[in-house]
């Protein structure tokens, strides 16, 4: 007989890791006791030692589904106790604190059944969930995960749940958020009016009678409150964007099953089966035809799969899609609360259907295209947030605070780096509190006290103010991150790279090294540092930020440059002559949107990014010319204005135009990142910044990379826009408070 003892660390509570192992263990005929600590799971076992030993060795390829197992510390010769059977002992609350926490996951297919037969006890329950199912992270205030310390903490459970809970051959053995219909949380519904509607039944009745009849109905689901309305009445939907106030933003819509998303978009293996995960993340999908402009006015479709057993209710019968879309007013954070959805939104929703299991915290869904048959995220959150990126040989105790427009933070700790969900516009005073207090809720969950912080160069970003004061108030070392050189550091993190890159780093905005601003860059560098090694022809930006809005100025500036005819403006000229409010750019961003203005696709923006959406949207697929351009200078420089001149001069529609312009920065993309490989030798190219999120774009460039000898590299585990900087940055502080220590 031998004692072991086995510390597993990684995502090992509330995904049934205790009940799993039950059973692995009296299988094998062991016998001991397994409890949570704050840092994992912890083991005791007694048995023979080729028994024990084969138990060690198979751990890690035998767990739960939804366990990832990080690291496993055996400790053998340990004095035997002489324990007989097995049981699950209460959590150990230890002062340090080091367990990851299991995003939200969506409904099982065991539930799925439970929730649609008419023979079980939770028939038609919308909260149903079990131990590899269900909310996670939005219903933790703190850990360790157990049912107190979660929003399920004021719902004590029934005889029948108990006993199931204590059953170790029931599929809800230590289930924390285990209900049913006698102990649980319910619905209700209530009309503009104020009317309300008890019971789950009823109000589920009620909200789906007025989807059914062209009204909007706020749903509160797992991180937040969704505004839906019926997906195929163009007059509602314009209705929600109206209310909204949101004109031209795409809605993402929720399909009953697969086959009803197949009927509107083009769904490929890989698409299907990451729509299909436990993730569940809105999915970026072609338009089987050109249409559905009411959802969106660009080729793709963002669309989900129910993942909550409300979900799954509200559908059926005559209703197969909803447009389901944050419930907020103008990016401000998503709605979470009963009384703020009454209150906030009462001018929008038509009913509200609502319930009594509080979201502690906000998540949006994830958004997502399917490259190379994985994540291409836009947007990272429910189903993935709080999930850490692996980093190695990373310092704890680091906080990077990101952008500005697409916020996020992120903090490490012991090899992780845990980037925080979607957060949204800091420009916002809600975002901005919000983001603060999502900051403190990582710092308090796993247990991490910032000592040194990252943040923007640039002085203005509401993040690089938060770092600042809390660097001042705090005393703590504070390094300033260059934009591109973090979009830089955060794709090699995502790809696990440590050694120099080549960097094309495409988005709208950055502040330079040289205080002007910059996008369209190729940098060479590493955590460690970089050097601009290329770049594009800058851009005056006529009145500032109003061009990134009023793209005509862009597009006016463009033509004057190349030297070509365009409408006089007399205030413009004289701006530019005396460089009046007329800062440079080299961003991308902005030479997407001065040629989808010359094109005539987009003259006004009523969203970051949208002239490059539409031109991308616009563009034949089958083009394959190009036009001239010039490479040349240090930093190595795209001149745009050959090309600018032969587009002007060409006769093809706009279409094959729009094609020709993306054909030439991807040739002349291939040409500078070649240039930097011979003079630095090196082969590797990570792909970053904003840009990037056009498919025309990455569906090409890899590929043409890699003719040329190179090895490219994309983002798959955060976004390569500003939402993304934050992985980058942590990795640049940790780097250079290495060189200090
Ligand atoms: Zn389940
Ligand atoms: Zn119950
Ligand atoms: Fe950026």
């Amino acid at each position: 007989m031998e004692h072991l003892k086995i510390e597993i660390h990684g995502i090992v509570q509330g995904v049934g890791f205790r009940p799993f192992m039950h059973r692995e263990i009296r299988e094998r005929g062991l016998s001991g006791t397994i409890r949570n600590s704050s840092s994992g799971v912890v083991l005791e076992l007694e048995g023979e030692r080729a028994a024990l030993e084969a138990f060690l060795e198979a751990l890690p390829h035998r767990a739960p589904k939804l366990a990832v197992i990080e690291r496993v510390e055996p400790r053998w010769g340990l004095p035997v106790e002489g324990c007989e059977g097995f049981s699950i002992l209460p959590s150990l609350v230890e002062k340090e604190r080091n367990t990851l926490i299991s995003p939200d996951v969506c409904l099982c297919e065991d539930c799925r059944k439970e929730l649609l037969d008419p023979g079980d006890r939770r028939y038609r329950y919308p909260f149903l969930n079990c131990t590899n199912c269900g909310p996670r992270f939005t219903i933790i205030k703190d850990v360790p995960y157990d049912r107190p310390l979660t929003s399920m903490g004021r719902f004590p459970m029934c005889p029948d749940c108990e006993r199931e809970y204590h059953d170790i051959e029931n599929r809800r053995y230590h289930a924390q958020p285990d209900c049913c219909p006698v102990c649980g949380p319910h619905l209700w519904f209530r009309d503009a009016e104020g009317a309300r509607t008890d019971g789950d039944e009823a109000a589920l009745k009620a909200a789906r009678e007025m989807l059914r009849a062209g009204k909007i109905v706020a749903v509160k689901g797992l991180g937040g409150v969704h505004l839906a309305c019926s997906c195929g009445d163009p007059a509602v939907v314009s209705r929600l964007r109206r209310r909204k106030q949101r004109d031209e933003k795409p809605f993402a819509v929720m399909c009953r099953d697969l086959s009803c998303a197949r009927a509107i978009c083009e769904v490929s293996e890989d698409e299907a089966r990451i729509l299909e995960s436990w993730q569940r993340p809105i999915v970026l999908l072609k338009k089987k035809a050109p249409g559905l402009t009411h959802l969106s006015e660009n080729g793709y479709v963002g669309v989900m799969l129910p993942y909550t057993p409300l979900h799954v209710l509200l559908f059926g019968d005559d209703i197969d899609r909803l447009v389901m879309t944050s419930a907020n007013l103008s990016d401000t954070p998503i709605v979470y609360k009963n009384d703020e959805a009454l209150e906030r939104l009462s001018g929008i929703a038509d009913g509200f259907l609502l319930h009594d299991r509080e979201i502690q915290t906000r998540c949006d869904d994830s958004l997502c295209w399917v490259l190379d048959g994985k994540e291409y995220p836009a947007r990272r959150s429910r189903g993935y947030a709080p999930y850490p990126v692996r980093l190695a040989r990373v310092r704890s105790g680091l906080l990077a605070c990101g952008a500005e427009q697409k916020a996020g933070f992120c903090l490490t700790k012991g090899d992780y780096a845990f980037p925080s969900q979607h957060l949204g516009d800091l420009k916002n005073f809600e975002t901005l509190e919000n983001y603060e207090q999502q900051i403190a809720h990582f710092e308090r969950l796993f247990d991490i006290r910032p000592e040194a912080l990252a943040c923007d160069l640039h002085p203005d970003y509401l993040s690089t103010g938060y770092a600042k004061e809390r660097s001042e108030r705090e005393g703590l070392p504070l390094v300033q991150v260059q934009h591109h050189h973090a979009h830089l550091a955060s794709c090699m993190a995502d790809n696990g790279l440590r050694d120099p890159v080549i960097g094309l780093i495409w988005d709208g905005t950055g502040l330079g090294t040289d205080g002007s601003i910059w996008g369209g860059e190729c940098l060479v560098g590493d955590f460690a540092g970089f050097e601009r090694f290329g770049s594009i022809r800058p851009i005056p930006l006529i009145g500032g930020d109003l061009a990134t809005k009023e793209l005509d100025r862009v597009a006016w500036a463009l033509l004057r440059d190349a030297g070509l005819d365009r409408p006089g403006n007399a205030v413009w000229e004289a701006m530019l002559a005396q460089g009046l409010n007329c800062p440079l750019s080299s961003g991308m961003g902005r030479l997407f949107d001065g040629v989808a203005a010359i094109l005539g696709v987009k003259t006004r923006a009523s969203y970051e990014g949208q002239g490059a959406v539409l031109l991308e949207a616009a563009a034949a697929p089958d083009e394959s010319g190009a036009y001239p351009f010039a490479l040349s200078g240090t930093p190595l420089r795209f001149d745009w204005r050959p090309m600018l001149r032969a587009l002007c001069e060409d006769g093809a529609d706009v279409s094959h135009k729009a094609a020709k312009f993306m054909n030439t920065l991807l040739l002349f993309a291939c040409e500078q990142a070649e240039e930097a490989s011979r003079k630095t030798g090196l082969r590797d190219v990570v792909l970053s910044g904003g840009s990037f999120q056009n498919m025309y774009l990455m569906r090409r460039l890899p590929g043409l990379l890699r003719a040329r000898g190179l090895t490219p590299w994309h983002h798959s585990r955060v976004s390569c826009n500003d939402e993304g900087i934050a992985l980058g940055q942590v990795t640049v502080l940790n780097e250079k408070s290495k060189k200090e220590a």
